[in-house]
């Protein structure tokens, strides 16, 4: 008999309702990028969970309200199991939405297995539309393999599929009309996003870049701007053709007060806050002992009641 899914939407002591995970399925990655956060994941962790207990711990989430899962990593590709992954992901009832980032090098060969095992949507990292720049950004050599893969991506009837596109100061900042040309000529979405990091270190002061100015020029170019619930992410539709995100946390109290998302580490622990890593809550060790569903709901609860904002 199919598990009957509470109708319940989990709030943290801020009110903020827990409605997506990101879950990262591996810490390996064949880039890299010079200013990855590998989100927010410190310890080097050889550990990831099986398509089983992945899809034990989304279970778990959807009870308790949660409908919307990232896939992340590392490099979610790098897993043999992929497509396991999803399938099983995707078959968790409540489970609404489910989509994938990866940096693109292995997604012309996974695109079409990933729609067929209920992937929706996928978002691929290209800071640039130069081969030069983007090995000198990623370390490898592959802006045409990663091109070939946004192309078999939209084949394969992913939808929408964003182009992650981090703005770096010297590096990518004279690209932006080129991204949103490229955007708008194959019928994609681009996110733009800020340099993040949990303190302003010599990386952060040398390459951050502050989104006003773009921002203010998206603002006055745009036909309509939608405020989406995730982070009050702002979402511009230039024409019918190209539409932009701008993602902005930093020193940003309304990202992190409309922020729905827990995030769940390589290695089975629940992070409360991309930034915070003294709050984490294990699932997996507790899960290879045989804690049970009602067990693991309860850790589940117990790191929502952890959440803070934080920038405040
Ligand atoms: N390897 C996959 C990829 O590149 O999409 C998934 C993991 S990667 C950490 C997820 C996203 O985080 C990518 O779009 C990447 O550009 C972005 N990212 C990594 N480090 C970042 C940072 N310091 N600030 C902002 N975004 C970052
Ligand atoms: Fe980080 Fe993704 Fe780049 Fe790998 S491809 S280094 S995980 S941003």
């Amino acid at each position: 008999m199919e598990e009957k899914v509470v109708e319940l939407i989990l709030k943290d002591d801020y009110g903020r309702p827990i409605e997506n995970i990101r879950m990262s399925v591996t810490q390996r990655c064949n880039f890299k990028c010079f200013y990855c956060h590998g989100e927010g994941q410190l310890s080097n962790s050889y550990v990831e969970m099986s398509p089983e207990e992945i899809e034990f711990i989304v279970k778990v989430a959807a009870s308790l309200g949660v409908w919307g899962v990232k896939l992340t990593g590392g490099e979610p590709l790098l897993r043999d199991d992929i497509v396991e992954i999803v399938r099983r992901v995707s078959s968790v009832p409540g489970i609404k939405d489910l989509s994938l980032t990866t940096n693109g090098f292995f997604l012309k060969e996974y695109a079409r297995q990933l729609r067929e095992a209920g992937l929706s949507r996928v978002n691929v990292s290209l800071d640039t539309l130069r081969a030069e720049r983007f090995k000198a950004i990623t370390g490898v050599d592959a802006y045409e393999r990663v091109i070939g893969g946004i192309i078999e991506a939209k084949n394969a009837g992913l939808n929408p599929i964003k182009v992650n596109m981090v703005l770096l100061r010297g590096i990518n900042e004279d690209e932006i009309d080129e991204m949103i040309n490229f955007i708008r000529e194959n019928g994609l979405i681009l996110q733009i996003i800020e340099l993040e990091r949990p303190y302003e270190d010599a990386l952060y002061m040398r390459y951050h870049v502050s989104l006003d100015d773009i921002e203010g020029r998206l603002k006055r170019e745009a036909k309509k701007i939608i405020v989406r619930e995730m982070h009050h992410r702002k979402k511009y539709i230039l024409d019918n053709r190209a539409e932009v995100e701008v993602v902005r946390p930093m020193h940003n109290t309304e990202f992190c007060l409309h922020c729905n998302r827990i995030r769940l580490t390589s290695d089975g622990k629940l992070k409360p806050c991309l930034f915070r890593n003294n709050n984490l809550v294990d699932l997996l060790s507790p899960i290879r002992s045989g804690a049970d569903e009602r067990q693991l709901r309860e850790l589940f609860i117990r790191a929502v009641k952890i959440r803070k904002p934080f920038f405040t």
